[in-house]
């Protein structure tokens, strides 16, 4: 095909600058050949012009152009029929199935966690310049601040004028002047509970301690409760702060939690697709290629809710996104078992609906798993 096309004498596929040699890699090549058969690099000596290079480099990006075309084209209108041609051979045509859905989750997210931000006019992180004058330490007083990284920086606080020392006579003198009566209890008590139990303790008795005395630093509150400094005890302690950015925010929460669904669908894929492996075990089709079956189906639904953001933002609700979800989704998976199995219509009505259900009891269990461990890390 490619060898047709007339060539221009300065081209640098001209006969004139082949070799018999890959400069690339060394291959043997004949002087008919336009590229080399190993490494598909051009066999050619002529130096790079400027021409030369900007063509090479366009010529790179516009291959990897017709890739995502091709993909995104072959996604959204041919379901099941691409994971098909993929399966089949056709690898060059399109993007990598793996890649192309982290790529498109993460952007949604990312886009989505953009919006969400401009239009609510909430950031999920802390504005510390207040409007740009400096936050007056009194303020801190009535403000529940809350740290990005969970980790409060003030090594001392300034309350209402005074420095805020902390030492065991104020743990002793405080608790006197609230109603509500903090119960101290010791590291040497706390090894005497069973492990369940300590954590329980432990942490209800942070949180009171977080909440009587406002201090966000986990050291100075260990160290003035006289508990180890372990990083286990740490963690424990800054849970208190966590929870006030979720009461704070709690569209800076979910936004974090939804921008892990896309690592959750990732790792969540290969024990879905066991499911398809099984009731499709007469099928010629490997574990890997029901996999990719499924990285298709996600990337699909990425991609519509990708293209239902911009029109749900302007009409401020999830009227797309729900049509996408509820009816489109369905239907696309439906006929994507079709394209890429192969199969009548009652059987694959059958294996649709079984699918379906493993998929939402599974994805419910594995999503709490997971979102748990999350918000631990949160
Ligand atoms: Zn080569």
């Amino acid at each position: 095909m490619e060898t047709n096309k007339p060539v221009k004498s300065n081209s640098r596929k001209a006969f004139k600058y082949r070799q018999t040699e890959c400069l690339n890699c060394g291959q043997s090549l004949d002087l008919s050949d336009r590229y080399c058969s190993y490494c598909s690099q051009l066999n050619t000596s002529k130096q790079l012009s400027v021409r030369d290079f900007i063509s090479e480099f366009v010529g790179s990006i516009l291959v990897y152009d017709s890739r995502l075309r091709y993909t995104v084209k072959d996604l959204l209108f041919k379901p099941g029929t691409i994971t098909f041609n993929y399966v089949g051979g056709k690898r060059l045509k399109y993007a990598n199935p793996f890649r192309f859905f982290l790529s498109v989750s993460i952007i949604y997210f990312l886009l989505q966690g953009l919006i969400t931000t401009f239009s609510s006019g909430k950031s999920p992180f802390l504005n510390l310049n207040n409007n740009g004058n400096p936050v007056s330490l009194d303020s801190l007083q009535n403000k529940n601040l809350t740290f990005p990284n969970g980790n409060g920086s003030l090594d001392t606080l300034v309350i209402s004028g005074n420095t805020f020392k902390i030492n065991s006579d104020t743990i002793a003198e405080t608790p006197k002047k609230t109603e509500k009566v903090f119960e101290y209890i010791s590291e040497t008590d706390l090894d005497t509970l069973d492990w369940s139990n300590r954590l329980v303790e432990r942490f209800s008795m942070y949180r009171d301690f977080y909440k009587l005395h406002d201090i966000k630093n986990a050291d100075v509150a260990l160290d003035s409760l006289k508990h180890r400094n372990t990083s286990f005890n740490r963690w424990v302690y800054n849970k208190n702060s966590a929870f006030d950015r979720i009461a704070d925010d709690p569209f800076g929460f979910l936004n974090y939690m939804m921008g892990k669904t896309p690592f959750f669908l990732f790792f969540f894929a290969p024990f879905f697709a066991f499911f398809f492996w099984l009731i499709y075990s007469k099928s010629k089709y490997t574990y890997m290629e029901h996999m990719i079956f499924i990285f298709h189906i996600f990337s699909f639904l990425f991609l519509a809710f990708l293209i239902c953001l911009i029109p749900d933002t302007f009409l401020n609700d999830g009227v797309f996104s729900g049509i996408v979800f509820a009816l489109i989704g369905p239907f696309y998976f439906y006929k994507a078992l079709r394209n890429f199995y192969k199969q009548n219509r009652l059987i694959t009505i059958i294996k649709f609906v079984f699918l379906n259900i493993v998929f939402w009891i599974s994805s419910t269990f594995a999503a709490l798993v997971f979102f748990a461990i999350s918000a631990a890390a949160y």
